[in-house]
């Protein structure tokens, strides 16, 4: 059972929920991506994706998940830079090839439409650690020469950083919700993330830390340590250094499934590892 309530976490009172009527416009780009931050996107039980959808966002351009495809849907995100100019958010999915070849959206460079999207608009969310970091693109020889947004659009411009591998679905919908409701990005820590997300580490709320107190590991995944539930710290947990609210939102995520936190919201996690967690002597 969820201990989430998305109303108290971002400050919303029953008022500012009947007083609100015009819908935040979205318009997500996607660079170079899984569709992962999508999928996530879609699963939101607090509030529901699809209630945020009908009453609070106006998701307006999508490449997945518009209705619409080719010319009307480019035509359409061109009417929205016009029509809400200042007032819509930029998503960002995908880190972001510097050479045009490995990305054209509609025969255009998909960095240059990142960069005029940003130009007009109210902020810029980065959602998944790949836009946010250079994630899996910007890894290892990063041979597409991919870079995270706010390497390509002015210092000045608001951003927020939603970082993970995918993101938590009511982490993303909660900094979009905050910037519907109080008309201004979410405070952010000194590395851009939402503070209400993101201020302690997994470890600091996680249910298995009764276990790691009392120096109680799991020692593999398929023995009795494990399946009492013990600490997954000897398995190569990185929950005591992933900032992340998996755990303090009382939603079951890889922890409850049984698997180590792989730390995908930090910066780098696919250099250290990615999501094969090394095993601690
Ligand atoms: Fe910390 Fe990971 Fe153990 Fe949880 S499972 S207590 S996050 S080390």
């Amino acid at each position: 059972m969820t201990q989430y309530n998305w109303l108290e976490t971002i400050d919303v009172s029953e008022e500012m929920l009947q007083r609100t009527n015009q819908r935040l416009p979205v318009i997500w780009i996607s660079a170079l991506d899984c569709t992962g931050c999508k999928e996530a996107f879609l699963r939101s039980v607090e509030p529901t994706t699809l209630d945020t959808i009908l009453h609070f966002i106006s998701l307006e351009y999508s490449e997945l998940l518009s209705a619409a495809s080719g010319y009307q849907a480019e035509e359409h995100k061109e009417s929205i830079f016009q029509k809400y100019q200042g007032q819509y958010v930029l998503a960002v999915e995908g880190g972001i090839p510097q050479s045009d070849e490995y990305l054209m959206i509609a025969g255009k460079s998909v960095r240059e439409e990142i960069i005029q999207a940003a130009k007009h608009a109210k902020a810029v969310i980065a959602f998944g650690s790949c836009s946010a970091w250079g994630g899996l693109p910007a890894a290892g020889s990063n041979p597409t020469d991919s870079v995270d947004v706010r390497s390509i659009i002015p210092e000045e411009t608001p951003v927020a950083l939603v970082p993970g591998c995918p993101p938590i679905p009511e982490v993303m919908i909660g900094t979009l919700l905050h910037i519907h409701f109080h008309g201004e990005l979410p405070e952010l820590d000194k590395k851009m993330r939402p503070k209400a997300f993101y201020q302690t580490t997994v470890h600091m709320t996680c249910h298995r830390k009764p276990f790691f107190d009392q120096k109680l590991f799991a020692q593999s995944y398929d023995d009795e340590t494990a399946q009492k539930g013990y600490c997954l710290f000897k398995l190569g947990c990185k929950g005591p250094r992933a900032f992340n609210c998996c755990e303090s939102m009382g939603m079951d995520r890889c922890i409850a499934a049984g698997f180590t936190c792989i730390g995908c919201s930090e910066e780098g996690f696919w250099d250290k590892g990615g999501f094969y967690p090394k095993k601690r002597k």
